[in-house]
């Protein structure tokens, strides 16, 4: 029975005893009590995985008031209810349809010390306490790649491209920041809950905020705060201050880096990388963490048709360079678009793939971080071996238009790079009967 079904009065308060029986249940999620997704588009969401459902925006409310719109009560309401809301369907589909350890799982395992964060929420969802412990930052879309998967909304590079070929007429540079006095005094008043910012872009190590909010945190004695990065870790530094002089008196620090390929592959898939400079960035990292036990570096490829194949050739070669460490890669599945998804493989292909990754798990060690990469991996070859939502060829057909329309190409040269793909059967045909 729902507790909401146990008790019509919708100002009534959850008990200790509640919230430990809600934690345990599939319909339950901490995250909408003490975090929020904010993009550069300034409307905020629960998380990243759920970025459909709104809040609100940073036009209308501060970043505090957020947190309890009438949308965030609504959505903490029914998880009270007992249903999980329809747009957490990504965790969700991932916990049934893959077995995967869903963002949910992992946030509610986190913070599982956090039972009297919820303690005292109303059943219409209404929160008795006001601490974020876990932002996701996104100032804004200043990004210098325009990487084929992305968007308009997450790089600023993209939308000009867009621009230029008349197919995009909003701004070129967002910013997710209405109000820079209330979000200081935001950051000032949460700072000592804070336990992780996650810092992501557009690409954060050329937003100035990034920097500005580092040296504010340090300035006021707030470096017990976890910093986490997405980078494409084309540069290091701002101003010629090293991102490490400021990272070192942090008490610690995940750098992950969006590196999906190698060398020319990397220049096709993410567009704008200059791949030495990349390497001898992620090689600095390397260092830099030898030395700052801190200090956590993550290769973070985005596995999708493009560079499933090739991404244990990627690990080894990153590991022959000195720029990884052997269990220190997240991978990240790419679900966004379905055209880009490593479910359109030829079926040859996903076999290749499977037992490519099943090499590399024997070849990991026995650290936490190796455990953590074989689950990833069982999860994505899960994924990849289910049949696609569409028809695959058809599917292959939308990714050729798509990079065709971001890019001007000759199919030899993209063969070249990519020589896997001649087996693809692609064509550009629109016919959706394709199989
Ligand atoms: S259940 Fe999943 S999608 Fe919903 S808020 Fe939690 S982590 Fe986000």
């Amino acid at each position: 029975m729902s507790l909401a079904s146990r008790d019509e009065d919708q100002t009534s308060q959850l008990t200790p005893a509640e919230v430990k029986a809600l934690w345990q249940s599939s319909s339950f999620c901490i995250l909408p009590w003490l975090h929020i997704y904010l993009p550069s588009s300034g409307a905020a969401s629960p998380c990243c995985t759920n970025f459909e459902y709104v809040y609100g925006h940073t036009r209308d409310h501060g970043l505090q008031d957020l947190l309890d719109t009438p949308q965030a009560n609504a959505l903490r309401a029914e998880m009270i209810s007992g249903r999980l809301p329809a747009s957490c369907f990504r965790c969700q589909s991932a916990e049934t349809q893959y077995g995967a350890i869903s963002y949910r799982m992992d946030m509610n395992r986190r913070y599982a010390d956090q039972q009297e964060l919820v303690v005292g929420t109303t059943r219409d969802g209404k929160r008795a306490q006001r601490k974020m412990l876990y932002l996701d930052l996104r100032f804004s879309n200043l990004c210098n790649f325009a990487c084929v998967m992305c968007d308009e909304h997450n790089s600023s590079s993209y939308a000009q491209n867009e621009a230029k070929a008349g197919r995009w007429q909003g701004p070129i540079v967002q910013s997710a920041i209405a109000n820079w006095p209330q979000f200081w005094q935001f950051v000032d008043e949460q700072a000592p809950h804070l336990d992780e910012i996650y810092l992501c872009g557009g690409e954060p190590l050329i937003i100035e905020a990034q920097w500005d909010l580092l040296r504010r945190l340090i300035d006021r004695g707030h470096t017990h705060i976890r910093l986490r990065y997405n980078s494409n870790l084309s540069m290091l530094s701002w101003n010629r201050t090293p991102a490490f002089e400021l990272w070192e008196k942090f008490r610690s620090v995940n750098l992950h880096a969006s590196v999906d390929a190698s060398g020319e592959r990397a220049a096709w898939i993410r567009r704008g990388t200059k791949w030495p400079q990349v390497l001898e960035n992620m090689q600095q990292a390397v260092q830099f963490s030898k030395s700052h036990p801190q200090f956590n570096f993550f290769v973070a490829p985005t596995v999708q048709i493009l560079n499933a194949l090739h991404l244990v050739d990627l690990h080894d070669e990153l590991l022959r360079q000195e720029a990884a460490k052997p269990d220190h890669f997240a991978f990240n599945l790419l679900r966004t678009h379905t055209y880009f998804s490593i479910q359109n493989l030829p079926d040859a292909d996903k076999a290749r793939v499977a037992r490519d990754w099943d090499g590399l798990k024997s070849r990991l060690g026995t650290s936490h971080e190796a455990q953590n990469m074989r689950t990833r991996l069982d999860e994505m070859r899960a994924f990849m071996l289910q049949a696609p939502t569409a028809p695959a060829r058809a599917e292959r057909a939308a990714l050729l238009a798509s990079l065709k329309r971001q890019m001007n190409f000759e199919m030899d040269d993209f063969f070249r790079v990519f020589p896997e793909a001649r087996n693809w059967e692609l064509t550009t045909s629109p016919d959706p009967t394709l199989a």
